[in-house]
Protein backbone atom coordinates (compact mmCIF):
# COMPACT_ATOMS: atom_id res chain seq x y z
CA UNK A 1 0.00 0.00 0.00
CA UNK A 2 1.19 3.87 -0.69
CA UNK A 3 -0.02 6.41 1.47
CA UNK A 4 0.32 9.98 0.40
CA UNK A 5 -0.29 13.92 1.86
CA UNK A 6 0.81 12.27 5.62
CA UNK A 7 1.73 14.74 7.80
CA UNK A 8 3.99 13.00 9.79
CA UNK A 9 5.88 9.25 9.03
CA UNK A 10 5.30 8.46 12.97
CA UNK A 11 1.49 8.35 12.22
CA UNK A 12 2.08 4.85 10.62
CA UNK A 13 3.63 3.26 13.37
CA UNK A 14 1.12 5.24 16.17
CA UNK A 15 -1.86 3.98 14.00
CA UNK A 16 -0.79 0.66 13.91
CA UNK A 17 0.24 0.57 17.78
CA UNK A 18 -3.30 1.92 18.47
CA UNK A 19 -5.09 -0.92 16.21
CA UNK A 20 -2.47 -3.46 17.69
CA UNK A 21 -1.28 -4.65 14.42
CA UNK A 22 2.65 -3.82 13.06
CA UNK A 23 3.53 -1.78 9.88
CA UNK A 24 6.28 -2.38 7.94
CA UNK A 25 7.98 0.68 5.98
CA UNK A 26 9.65 -0.35 2.84
CA UNK A 27 10.10 3.24 1.30
CA UNK A 28 9.32 6.98 1.73
CA UNK A 29 9.89 10.11 0.76
CA UNK A 30 8.62 13.57 0.88
CA UNK A 31 6.24 15.62 -1.43
CA UNK A 32 6.50 18.87 -2.82
CA UNK A 33 3.98 19.95 -0.65
CA UNK A 34 6.60 19.46 2.32
CA UNK A 35 3.61 16.01 3.26
CA UNK A 36 5.40 12.13 3.47
CA UNK A 37 4.58 9.51 1.12
CA UNK A 38 5.47 5.91 2.01
CA UNK A 39 5.52 2.65 1.17
CA UNK A 40 4.20 0.04 3.61
CA UNK A 41 2.21 -3.33 4.37
CA UNK A 42 0.34 -3.99 7.76
CA UNK A 43 1.44 -7.47 9.23
CA UNK A 44 -1.01 -9.01 12.29
CA UNK A 45 0.73 -9.86 15.57
CA UNK A 46 -0.61 -12.98 17.23
CA UNK A 47 -3.83 -14.04 16.04
CA UNK A 48 -5.88 -10.33 16.55
CA UNK A 49 -7.29 -8.92 12.90
CA UNK A 50 -5.49 -11.88 10.91
CA UNK A 51 -6.73 -13.29 7.80
CA UNK A 52 -7.24 -16.93 7.70
CA UNK A 53 -7.88 -18.61 4.13
CA UNK A 54 -8.32 -22.28 5.21
CA UNK A 55 -5.08 -21.80 7.08
CA UNK A 56 -3.61 -18.46 8.74
CA UNK A 57 -2.02 -16.09 6.68
CA UNK A 58 0.77 -13.52 7.77
CA UNK A 59 -1.29 -10.81 6.65
CA UNK A 60 -4.12 -8.54 8.28
CA UNK A 61 -7.75 -8.49 7.55
CA UNK A 62 -10.19 -6.29 5.96
CA UNK A 63 -11.09 -5.40 9.63
CA UNK A 64 -7.67 -4.76 10.76
CA UNK A 65 -7.03 -2.61 7.68
CA UNK A 66 -10.01 -0.90 7.64
CA UNK A 67 -9.25 0.04 11.58
CA UNK A 68 -5.70 1.21 10.71
CA UNK A 69 -7.10 3.34 8.66
CA UNK A 70 -10.05 4.71 10.31
CA UNK A 71 -7.03 5.83 12.93
CA UNK A 72 -4.82 6.69 10.59
CA UNK A 73 -7.39 9.41 8.75
CA UNK A 74 -7.47 10.97 12.86
CA UNK A 75 -3.98 11.50 12.84
CA UNK A 76 -3.43 12.95 9.73
CA UNK A 77 -7.04 14.01 7.65
CA UNK A 78 -5.72 14.87 4.29
CA UNK A 79 -4.26 11.35 3.40
CA UNK A 80 -4.50 9.13 0.81
CA UNK A 81 -4.16 5.57 0.91
CA UNK A 82 -3.62 3.68 -2.55
CA UNK A 83 -3.72 -0.20 -2.27
CA UNK A 84 -4.39 -3.25 -4.81
CA UNK A 85 -8.24 -2.81 -4.18
CA UNK A 86 -8.81 0.38 -3.82
CA UNK A 87 -8.05 4.30 -3.15
CA UNK A 88 -9.28 5.28 0.18
CA UNK A 89 -9.51 8.68 1.68
CA UNK A 90 -11.58 9.39 5.02
CA UNK A 91 -14.79 10.68 2.87
CA UNK A 92 -14.86 6.60 1.18
CA UNK A 93 -13.42 4.65 3.86
CA UNK A 94 -16.72 3.39 5.04
CA UNK A 95 -18.18 2.72 1.49
CA UNK A 96 -15.56 0.78 0.36
CA UNK A 97 -15.49 -1.55 3.40
CA UNK A 98 -18.76 -2.04 2.92
CA UNK A 99 -17.86 -3.15 -0.98
CA UNK A 100 -14.58 -4.92 -0.22
CA UNK A 101 -16.34 -7.24 1.83
CA UNK A 102 -17.59 -9.60 -0.81
CA UNK A 103 -14.32 -9.21 -2.88
CA UNK A 104 -13.68 -12.63 -3.82
CA UNK A 105 -9.94 -13.35 -2.88
CA UNK A 106 -10.57 -17.17 -3.50
CA UNK A 107 -11.15 -18.61 -6.19
CA UNK A 108 -13.44 -19.14 -9.02
CA UNK A 109 -14.30 -22.48 -7.65
CA UNK A 110 -13.61 -21.85 -3.90
CA UNK A 111 -14.68 -18.52 -3.09
CA UNK A 112 -13.96 -16.66 0.17
CA UNK A 113 -15.02 -13.51 0.32
CA UNK A 114 -12.37 -10.92 2.00
CA UNK A 115 -14.54 -9.58 4.51
CA UNK A 116 -15.22 -13.23 5.94
CA UNK A 117 -11.75 -14.57 5.77
CA UNK A 118 -11.09 -13.97 9.77
CA UNK A 119 -12.80 -14.44 13.22
CA UNK A 120 -13.13 -10.96 13.97
ZN1 LIG B 1 -11.37 -9.39 10.45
Amino acid sequence: MVVRNLERLEHLQEAAKRVGIQVIIRKTGRQRNGMWWARFVLRPIGDKYRLIRRRKVWAVCLHGHTEFMRVLFQLSPNAVIKSCMATVTKDNLDSHFWILRYKNVGSILMPDYYGFCCNC
